[in-house]
């Protein structure tokens, strides 16, 4: 229902948590973020309010980057172990997902026959194996090479414990935007989240992808041709 995610200087979990405390609004049923760490990466649910995933957050987890997620059940009841980020079997993958993917059943066939545990009910698990499974080399390339396989609709936040500097980021049928600040950057369902940190945003077009660092983002299809996009500067009070 609700993406969240940060890259930059500060701490991540104060701005995830924020953010989704914004996008309440919208209704959801679990709550979650996943942030990586100097020990790894570390994920915390809670089913309920975004001051439940509050209360059982580390005292200490300390991160510069991460993505968050407020969910509305589709597939599979609200439990914790429904709430995103999903995870890759190999830990490597951490991904938070709006929307519905079409074709989760023949996809969690297919990798329950390769020998993938499922760790969820979701249709969203069975794209983070599947972007974990891609040979290609970078994080972008293995989410666009997942999303070929993918129908159905979403907004996805992606983050690689081996890429550990980007957040990857595609839409198709869900909104997402891109914050740009001072040396950081945010990722969002909705500006509503992320508009107290930076007024200068980049809407993604249906079917727009994007990966962003710190201190630089690309944007492009989904057969990986550059679109160029550029920051608008929207009003805070909008
Ligand atoms: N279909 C996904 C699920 O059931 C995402 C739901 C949402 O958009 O929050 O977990």
């Amino acid at each position: 229902c609700g993406i969240v995610g940060y890259v930059g200087p500060d701490q991540a979990v104060p701005v995830i948590v924020e953010g989704l405390t914004q996008l309440e609004y919208r209704g959801y049923d679990s709550a979650g973020l996943g942030v990586l760490t100097a020990r790894g990466p570390k994920i915390v649910r809670a089913v309920g309010r975004v001051r439940d995933l509050e209360a059982k957050l580390p005292k200490r987890l300390s991160s510069t980057i991460g993505i968050g997620h407020t969910r509305w059940a589709t597939h599979g009841p609200a439990t914790q172990a429904n709430a995103h980020p999903h995870q890759s079997d190999d830990g490597r993958i951490l991904l938070v997902h709006n929307g519905i993917i079409d074709n989760a059943a023949q996809l969690r066939a297919r990798l329950v026959a390769e020998g993938i545990e499922f760790a969820s009910d979701t249709d969203t698990e069975a794209l983070a194996h599947l972007i974990a499974r891609s040979q290609a080399s970078t994080l972008e390339e293995q989410v666009l090479d997942a999303l070929s396989q993918v129908s159905g609709t979403f907004a996805i936040a992606v983050v690689d414990s081996t890429q550990a500097d980007r957040i990857v980021v595609a839409r198709r049928g869900s909104p997402l935007v891109l914050g740009v600040g001072d040396h950081e950057m945010f990722v969002a369902s909705d500006p509503a989240a992320i508009v107290r940190h930076t007024s200068s945003v980049v809407h993604l077009d249906d079917g727009e992808c994007a990966v962003v660092t710190a201190d630089s983002f690309r944007t492009f299809t989904a057969e990986s041709s550059d679109t160029g996009k550029q920051p608008q500067t929207v009003d805070a009070e909008a």
